[in-house]
């Protein structure tokens, strides 16, 4: 970001303020997300939203303050959440500079000062030279008043935007988050599954599709609580096998993915098998009751990336593997049939 970018982004950041005041919303991260987005204009739909809601003059309580955050910035816009945090830090490094300098400049100012005052006393001529000194001199402490008071409202400045973008990066964690099991959220794998498509590894990209076999009859049993700390179960074993750029993902209700970026096929359903294993074998009980809960298993679709193709088409394959596992009988792990020739990456 240029000085221009910069300076529009702090004026942003003041406008938006005033806006939020005004309307008695609580400066809260979510809450100055869409007010930053608003002010700004990036988000025509949220603007158009926003400005039918102030033409009828309604109050902007926590129900409607989320519902906004919801609708219009957390699923769509994580990457402009990315970005205020980026022009946060942009303006915190510049009010850094503006500080340095501001001191230096002070200081520059008072020791020019000095030397003028001690070469006056060693070698005095006129009163009036020594009364002009002593304004001089008088203007320079009040300089380094002023000084003082800009370093230490400057400091306040920087604190506040420090706090402000360790918020947002905390906001924009949880856009990315599943709630449920901390795994990945669709939109977090989306954006993952965008960076294969723009660099393909020549080792080949895999993605498995997990989902739990008859899930709705630990939900029929149990109760959905019990279904709910299943599906934690399985999350935090697909998870434990997402290391460095892998990803583990909650795709849908009880459905996983795990992207391994630089993953052959052969090396992906080794991994999917170890998964299927380590959830077929778990004994697990009711935490209440201690009730054994059976036997719990998964199956498994995996497909690699084509490069070049739309990653819809490899999510679509890894789910044609998973019906087939599903159809052959549940509790496996089975790999995309061949398909056409595969485009090479190079
Ligand atoms: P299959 O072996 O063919 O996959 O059978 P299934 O019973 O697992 O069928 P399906 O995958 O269609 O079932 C998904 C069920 O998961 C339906 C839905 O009620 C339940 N479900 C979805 N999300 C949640 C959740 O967050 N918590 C709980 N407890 N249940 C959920
Ligand atoms: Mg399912
Ligand atoms: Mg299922």
């Amino acid at each position: 970001m240029n000085r221009s970018e910069t300076e529009k982004a702090a004026a942003v950041l003041r406008m938006a303020v005033p806006r939020m005041s005004q309307h008695q919303i609580a400066a809260t991260p979510r809450n100055y997300a869409v007010w930053y987005q608003y002010v700004e204009g990036s988000n025509p739909a949220l603007k158009k939203r926003i400005d039918e809601l102030l033409s009828r003059a309604v109050t902007f309580d926590d129900e409607l303050n989320d519902s906004l955050f919801e609708e219009y910035v957390s699923e769509c816009n994580l990457k402009r959440v990315s970005g205020i945090r980026d022009d946060i830090q942009e303006i915190i490094e510049d009010v850094n500079n503006t500080l340095a300098e501001t001191g230096q400049q002070a200081d520059d100012y008072g020791g020019v000062l000095d030397r003028f005052v001690r070469d006056l006393d060693e070698g005095s001529d006129t009163a009036r030279l020594r009364e002009l000194v002593k304004r001089l001199a008088r203007e320079t402490r009040d300089m380094r008043h002023a000084t003082k008071e800009l370093r230490e409202r400057v400091e306040r400045n920087a604190a506040e935007m420090e706090e402000l973008k360790n918020q947002l990066e905390k906001v924009r964690e949880e856009a990315c988050t599943d709630p449920l099991t901390g795994l990945a959220n669709r939109q977090a794998l989306y954006d993952a599954l965008q960076r294969v498509e723009e660099s393909p590894s020549p080792d080949g990209d895999s993605l498995l599709l997990f989902d739990i076999d008859h899930f709705k009859r630990i939900n029929d049993g149990y109760g959905h609580l019990v279904g709910d700390k299943v599906i934690r179960f399985v999350s935090g074993s697909i998870k434990k096998q997402a290391h460095g750029s892998a990803l583990a993902a909650r795709y849908g209700g009880e459905e996983f993915v795990l992207l391994l970026p630089g993953h052959s096929l052969e090396k992906a359903a080794n991994i999917g098998e170890h998964v299927r294993k380590l959830v077929e074998n778990a004994k697990l009980v009711r935490s209440d009751t201690k009730e054994p809960l059976g036997r719990i298993t998964l199956s498994c679709g995996i497909a690699r990336y084509r490069p070049g193709e739309a990653t819809t088409a490899w999510l679509e394959r890894a789910d044609q593997a998973l019906y087939r596992a599903k159809e052959s009988g549940r509790n496996r792990v089975l790999v995309e049939a061949p398909g056409a020739p595969r485009a090479r990456a190079s």
